[in-house]
């Protein structure tokens, strides 16, 4: 997108709308009415608030990909028209009228959408992380191929893409995430093993979902993130490293490699990141939308910065090993990671057992590794690794 872009108002398919971002992309569209109309909307479970949104911004088209009995039960109550199922999903995906599609699902579930929407040729602005870490290589592929973008919502993502417009990718010489540190950045070991799932829930700067919140609380999310950062600015691993920034003000840096670092900061809030995603190029002023405080440097008087320790938080290295086996690697830490946290959160595993699973499954994975998978064996990885998890949880118990 570049000054041909189309005009506002920009219209908007989103999945995922009752989730945390989901929620926030609707805010940023309820704030800029003339920017902004929602064409599409697609939801899984949350029928109740999906019906609300529907009623609220009047979308073309509302797909429901509900699974769990009430949710079912509720839909045609609630919602008789809605589309259903992954076809629901894809329709919204590639809705004929949307200039933009806004991925905000968590989970694999975004892949096949998010694929259909780049086939499409529409601009992808997602959330979701899976999609990057496990198929991140095939996804940008796509988009190359079609001549069209995938725009990151991620912070410090978006934090990178901001510091790098208008520089030359052979000038960048490093990107630098900065990661909060999480609630237990000055923890023992010991204090860190007998962790509450309510304490692990508790993040000090961000408030986000259960599963992203403890990925946060391990440091698994920059791991994650590190890979996302590796396919969406084509910048290899050797070159991404992490800084702990607890105030998680500055979201990201470049380094250029005249020594020159560039930073983007605001107050912590995904609106930011959303709204820069969806109105690409242009800035809109938030003046009087109550989207976002100024940022008062003078009152928040310093910003720290440490470096991470990585034998507290293994899972950061656990990733970036996985990245850089590459093939079905991180296919296999998504599909551990996502079991082992699902553990924790059930309270079937302590938090320090979460790396420690995920190094025995990847561990195993070494027999069942392929170099170069299509979709299909990136899918079977990630069931093969979830099931590992599970099964390696079962027998120890
Ligand atoms: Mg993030």
């Amino acid at each position: 997108m570049s000054e041909e872009s189309p005009a506002f108002p920009r219209r908007v398919a989103l999945l995922g709308s009752t989730g945390s971002v989901g929620r926030q992309v609707l805010d940023v569209a309820r704030a800029f009415p003339r920017h902004f109309t929602i064409v599409a909307l697609a939801a899984r479970n949350n029928v109740a608030l999906l019906a609300e949104q529907a009623h609220e911004f009047g979308p073309d088209l509302v797909a429901c990909d509900a699974d769990a009995p009430e949710a079912l039960a509720r839909l045609g109550a609630l919602l008789p028209g809605a589309a259903r199922g992954r076809e629901g999903l894809t329709a919204v995906a590639t809705h004929p009228q949307a200039d933009i599609v806004v991925v905000a699902t968590s989970g694999l579930a975004a892949l096949d959408p998010t694929l259909a929407a780049i086939a499409a040729g529409k601009p992808v602005a997602t959330a979701n992380k899976e999609t990057l870490v496990i198929a991140g290589e095939l996804v940008m592929r796509a988009a190359r191929e079609r001549g069209t973008a995938v725009l990151p919502i991620d912070s410090e993502h978006s934090a990178i893409w901001q510091c790098l417009r208008g520089e030359d990718h052979a000038s960048i010489a490093r990107l630098v995430l900065t990661a909060s540190g999480g609630p237990f950045r000055r923890m023992s070991p010991g204090e860190m093993a007998a962790v509450t799932v309510e304490q692990a829930l508790a993040h000090p700067t961000w408030h986000m979902g259960p599963k992203i919140t403890i990925d946060s609380a391990t440091l698994m999310n920059k791991g994650l993130e590190a890979i996302e950062a590796r396919w969406l600015f084509d910048v290899p691993y050797d070159r991404i490293d992490v800084v702990v920034h607890p105030q998680s003000i500055v979201h990201s840096l470049v380094e250029f490699i005249d020594g020159s670092v560039k930073m983007q900061a605001s107050l912590p809030s995904m609106h930011l990141p959303i709204r820069e995603a969806m109105s690409y190029p242009h800035r809109l002023d938030r003046a009087g939308t109550g989207l976002l405080p100024d940022l008062d440097l003078a009152r928040i008087g310093h910003l720290d910065f440490e470096p991470l320790d990585r034998e507290r938080f293994p899972c950061y290295d656990l990733a970036l090993a996985a990245a850089r086996r590459g093939g079905t690697f991180p296919a296999a830490l998504v599909g551990a990671d996502e079991t082992a946290v699902d553990l924790f959160l059930r309270g079937a595993i302590g938090l320090l057992e979460i790396p420690a699973r995920i190094e025995r499954v990847l561990a195993e994975h070494e027999a069942e590794a392929t170099a170069s998978p299509d979709l299909d064996a990136l899918l079977a990885a990630y069931e093969w690794a979830r099931a590992r998890c599970r099964e390696a949880a079962a027998r120890a118990v």
